[in-house]
């Protein structure tokens, strides 16, 4: 090999591929097709680091034209994935990678290994009609979702660079084409299982079952029941992740099975949102008309997906159906569990009740329910209600006029938090502990709707200063940021974004 060709190729070396290690019927090999002027928009560098690549390599011309799809990795062997999947209640026998080509993966600095993919990188056979192609404002989005997320604390894929492609992209009207590096734990999702299961084809189930233990849990080899501890061990993620959405006001927006990893991280932020008011039958997407994806239904929707994933496993868990019918539900209960304890503890710790401290839950979780009650009569913004709450004091009103200033009532909070300060005076600690202990649970940040909107409409215009700013306080969510502060703050009537696109 040439020297060139060697410092080329070094921004991302040493990628391995160890899907290719299935059979063939599990992707297609295909490259990126090029694209005519690459553009790096920016690398995150703490993800850079982590995966043990050089950020400043990645940033060069010769790192631009990997990340674009316009160089190939040397020794990488790239594919698209094949998978299935269930798009509003209805399955679609082959969906795929049909824009997205896996790189490879990469080894981190803590051994685990993750996908390197590009998402827009061109058309795959399994692209049916589409361009293969993204464009700038999904790109970003996905960007500072991801960020977002990893900020609360949330399991989630992430970028690892954006790329403007320099080629106009055709949708409903003519956008700026766009290259993101998704990095994911991998991509498996409840599609992949679909895919082989409707086709009859057991064998390969059994080795995507047995790739996915490999890979994300190595435990359930342990078990009497090695699949069935699968099927338990990614409900429990489901359950966990889902009920961690709730907790900060996140709506999805595109659950379909194809958009469900199986290791439990967030993926595909097309048509998603933070709630600014909470509403529990919030719904942001375009497309979903009915609310099938809506804030509140999003915990069963996540049990709907793993019931497909429970049918997928039938024949693995058991010989005997009637015996294979009753692993999947006790293996499913796992969901359901995790949400609960999940979801409820969390609640109770936003309004700063800690755990096993002199308090009956089910009262508690009466007393939080109370509360998400009164917030949805009276138009409550969801993340300032929480960090406001943080402030006030147990026995003395002073801090509580911006908070209840948020209720179109303010009595409704005022009867509201004298049963609060009740309970709370049945609980140790001062003021001060449990104000810090709610602070970092209840973030000051979200990526609220009209501030994504403004960073899409300035880098359209190659400004991407609102970009930084609003990965600057996403990325930390739970501290102040004296100079930004004005990133809390609902959008005006004119700002709020009432519907976002998958724009695919
Ligand atoms: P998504 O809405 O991104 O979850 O994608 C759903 C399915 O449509 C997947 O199989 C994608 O690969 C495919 N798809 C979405 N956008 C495109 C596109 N522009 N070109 C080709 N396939 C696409
Ligand atoms: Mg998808």
């Amino acid at each position: 090999m040439s020297a060139t060709q060697t410092a080329h190729n070094a921004p991302l070396r040493a990628l391995e591929n160890s899907y290719l290690e299935l059979p063939p019927g599990f992707y297609a090999r295909v490259a990126p097709t090029p694209v005519a002027r690459p553009r790096l928009l920016r690398v995150n560098r703490d993800l850079a680091e982590q995966l043990g690549l050089d950020p400043n390599e990645l940033a060069s011309e010769a790192g631009t034209a990997l990340l674009a799809g316009n160089q190939v990795p040397a020794g990488a062997e790239p594919l698209a994935m094949a998978y299935a999947g269930h798009q509003y209640g209805q399955f679609v026998p082959s969906l795929g990678d049909g824009r997205a080509i896996l790189l490879g993966e990469r080894i981190d600095r803590d051994g685990q290994r993750f996908d390197i993919q590009l998402k827009g990188a061109g058309r795959t056979p399994f692209s049916r009609m589409g361009d293969g192609r993204a464009v700038l404002g999904p790109v970003l989005r996905e960007y500072v979702l991801g960020e977002a997320m990893v900020g609360l604390g949330i399991p989630t894929t992430r970028a690892l660079a954006m790329v403007a492609s320099g080629e106009e992209v055709y949708r409903e009207r003519i956008e700026q084409g766009a290259v993101l590096t998704r990095v994911a734990a991998s991509h498996v999702r409840v599609g992949t299982f679909e895919y082989f299961a409707r086709r009859g084809d057991v064998d390969s189930v059994r080795q995507l079952a047995d790739y996915v233990i490999q890979r994300h849990y190595p435990d359930c080899r342990q078990a009497d029941n090695p699949y069935q501890a699968l099927l338990a061990a990614s409900a429990a993620r489901q359950g966990e992740l889902i009920a961690r959405w709730l907790l900060v006001g996140f709506i999805h927006g595109v659950m379909n099975t194809d958009n469900m990893t199986i290791s439990g991280e967030t993926i595909d932020y097309g048509p998603c949102a933070f709630m600014d008011t909470y509403q529990p039958d919030a719904v942001y997407s375009s497309i979903d008309r009915f609310g099938r994806y809506a804030y509140q239904q999003q915990p069963s929707i996540g049990m709907w997906n793993l019931t497909q994933l429970a049918q997928c496993l039938l024949p693995l868990l058991d010989t005997d159906d009637d015996v294979a019918q009753q692993q999947a539900r006790a293996a499913l209960s796992a969901y359901v569990e995790r949400f609960e304890e999940t979801y409820a503890s969390g609640l109770r710790a936003k309004i700063g009740l800690a755990d096993g401290q002199a308090g009956d839950q089910r009262e508690d979780d009466a007393l939080v329910q109370d509360l998400l009650a009164r917030m949805a009569e009276n138009n409550v913004d969801f993340t300032n209600c929480f960090r406001l709450l943080c402030e006030l004091k147990r026995d003395d009103p002073v801090a509580d006029p911006p908070l209840r200033a948020l209720f179109a009532e303010p009595d409704a909070f005022d009867s509201w938090a004298e049963k609060w300060r009740a309970r709370l005076a049945r609980q140790s600690g001062n003021d001060a502990e449990r104000s810090a202990a709610m602070r970092a649970v209840n973030p000051a940040y979200i990526p609220r709707n009209h501030r994504v909107q403004q960073v899409i409409d300035a880098a359209e215009e190659n400004d991407f200063k609102p970009l930084e700013n609003l990965l600057q306080v996403v990325s930390h969510p739970f501290e102040e940021h004296a100079a930004l502060a004005e990133y809390r703050l609902p959008p005006r009537p004119e700002e709020v974004v009432r519907q976002t696109f998958c724009g695919t």
